[in-house]
């Protein structure tokens, strides 16, 4: 890749960022304050990652500070597990909340404003059966109909509201509802709910409240409360605008305002909690953080790093209209950030054994590798060489087409980082099978001081038998098939059946013999891996986080 990709993009700001400079410069606000506010009822993925980025980043630009809100208003769907993923995945990708909020913390608040709207007769309570609330609510054509509790007096619905609160009626057996206007032409101005009856028990609250908000009633309220200056969200909630704005109008409380823009769609990727959970429940992943899973605890153990992902945040920007990114970009996204901070590190997966015949037995020669040429700083390490080495069974073919550089009977290839060899025979078992290459190496020919004169076109990665220990090998593809699993009928009936393949008996140099989870290393030739927390000391695992664009040609050129 050119090195001006890596150039910031452009300083052109894009549509909040000007909406906040004029905010700014008209003197409306002195710094800016911004949210991330999840409902913790999933891990986050890296759709979430694009809000973060974008909440703190704007923060941080505008010298303000970004809050972390719980939406825990559904006691139904939360748990204490990801309120903990989702603060450890925010500072992972290298940002700290000013301060970590919950909604649940204002229930109180919200309660006391409800009354308040009752007492100024926008709100009642209505026993209506929701299948009646949805026939009276009409259509986007058709007015909808007052229910009958719509002109309940303000004191018997002070009285119901606070019966409601109190425990006395079962779940669904009545609502508040606000009383706006059910001509409306945006449909969330019929008399939307505000509180919904649910004896549940709530991760925080306990068992105190069976009266629970609805999204729009907490959410502009909780930003209120805040002090949020610019509360940013996804296109779908355009509609809500009105809402937001009338109940902060109504209660005469700090204007927060909100803005849209276009929510992460991923290519090959599903990003609805709702089917992530099902993912893992229905185990067609190993849970939330398999390496194959777009949650921002997957990525990290697949290997992706917080700069990468910063990265990518900042490359796909900020739109008004749904799009689709490629799958693509994020890998480049990884390559980029990885090639520069990997160390270099040989690896064979599929080993295929050659002896070096004119090579004397018992026999260690320690040769000197790059650990990343992209960083000269970082030094070499000592490889061993000997009689017995391996190789791909890839790089090897008995009868190869024309133009194959790779290793073949008469012909020559270059061991990275140390000889030429040339195959002279091979070695069969009764079936027919290769069992072994037997090679002439050229002594003059070491990297770094070949005075042989060959010429070769084929480079290949190695190990010496003797020095190699073992690794399992975890190679992922996409989870899915098709571009837009969340358009198909069934999305699962579009997983990909290839989307892991474990080598259990790989070869690894010794210069990775003590590693740790989280570490990372390019493997010449096979791409980037990154050590996962199932490694033992006997035996480490690295997963694959992607593979190495072009990496014959690139390998090639610098023999
Ligand atoms: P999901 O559909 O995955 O359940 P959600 O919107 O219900 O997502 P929340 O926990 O409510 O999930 O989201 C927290 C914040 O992250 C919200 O401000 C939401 O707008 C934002 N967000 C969620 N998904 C995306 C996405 N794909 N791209 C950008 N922002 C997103
Ligand atoms: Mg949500």
């Amino acid at each position: 890749m050119s090195t001006e990709k890596n150039t910031p993009s452009s300083p052109s700001l894009n549509f909040i960022e000007e909406i906040i400079e004029a905010d700014l410069a008209a003197g409306k606000y002195q710094n800016i304050v911004t949210r991330f506010p999840p409902e913790p009822n999933g891990y986050l993925h890296i759709g979430h990652a694009k809000s973060i980025c974008l909440n703190f980043g704007l923060a941080q630009k505008y010298k303000g500070y970004t809050n972390l809100r719980y939406d825990d208003t559904n006691p139904v769907t939360e748990e204490t597990e990801y309120v903990d993923s989702i603060l450890a995945d925010v500072q992972w990708l290298g940002f700290q909340p000013a301060n970590i909020y919950y909604a649940s913390d204002y229930f109180e608040q919200l309660y006391d404003w409800a009354l308040k709207l009752v007492k100024a007769g926008k709100a009642y309570v209505d026993f209506s059966s929701p299948e009646q609330i949805a026939e009276m609510k009409g259509t986007p054509t058709e007015a909808g109909k007052d229910s009958p509790y719509r002109n309940t007096s303000v004191e018997e619905n002070l009285a119901l509201l606070e019966r409601m609160r109190a425990g006395e009626f079962k779940d669904g057996q009545c609502t508040l509802r606000a009383k706006i206007d059910m001509a409306a032409p945006n449909m969330h101005m019929r008399d939307p709910i505000m509180y919904r009856i649910k004896h549940a028990h709530h991760h925080r609250t306990g068992d105190k409240w069976c009266i629970y908000p609805m999204y729009d009633w907490a959410h502009g309220q909780c930003d209120s409360i805040e002090n949020i200056t610019h509360s940013i969200c996804t296109l779908e909630f355009i509609p809500h605008r009105e809402l937001y704005d009338w109940y902060i109008d109504s209660l005469d409380i700090y204007p927060s305002h909100q803005y849209e823009f276009a929510r992460l769609n991923l290519s090959y990727t599903v990003m609805s909690k709702r089917k992530l959970l099902q993912l893992v429940n229905e185990q067609f992943v190993s849970g939330w953080d398999d390496p194959r899973m777009p949650t921002i605890s997957g990525m990290r153990r697949r290997g992706y790093t917080p700069e990468s992902l910063r990265d990518f945040a900042q490359r796909i920007g900020i739109a008004k209209r749904e799009n689709m990114i490629e799958l693509s970009l994020l890998e480049f996204c990884i390559r980029e950030d990885l090639n520069k901070i990997a160390l270099r590190r040989f690896a064979v997966l599929d080993p295929l054994k050659v002896v070096i015949t004119n090579y004397p037995e018992g026999q260690t020669e320690w040769l000197e590798s790059e650990n990343n040429p992209e960083n000269p700083e970082t030094g070499t390490r000592k490889l061993p060489f000997g009689r017995e080495l391996f190789i791909e069974q890839e790089d090897f073919m008995e009868n190869p087409p024309p133009k194959y550089f790779r290793l073949h009977p008469g012909g020559m290839v270059r061991l990275k980082s140390a000889y030429i060899i040339r195959c002279d025979n091979v070695e069969k078992d009764a079936d027919g099978n290769i069992t072994a290459v037997h090679c002439t190496y050229f002594p003059e020919s070491r990297s770094g001081q070949d005075t042989s004169g060959l010429k070769v076109q084929g480079v290949i990665h190695w190990l010496a038998a003797e020095h190699a220990k073992t690794a399992t090998v975890r190679l992922y593809d996409r989870l899915f098939t098709v571009e837009d699993p969340a358009a198909e009928e069934d999305f699962k009936q579009c997983l990909n059946p290839e989307s892991l393949r474990v080598i259990e008996n790989a070869l690894i140099e010794p210069a990775l013999a003590e590693v740790s989870a989280g570490d990372r290393f390019q493997f010449t030739r096979l791409g980037y891996f990154c050590v996962d927390p199932d490694s033992t000391a006997e035996k480490p695992v690295f997963n694959r986080t992607v593979t190495l664009k072009d990496s014959w040609a690139k390998v090639s050129k610098k023999a």
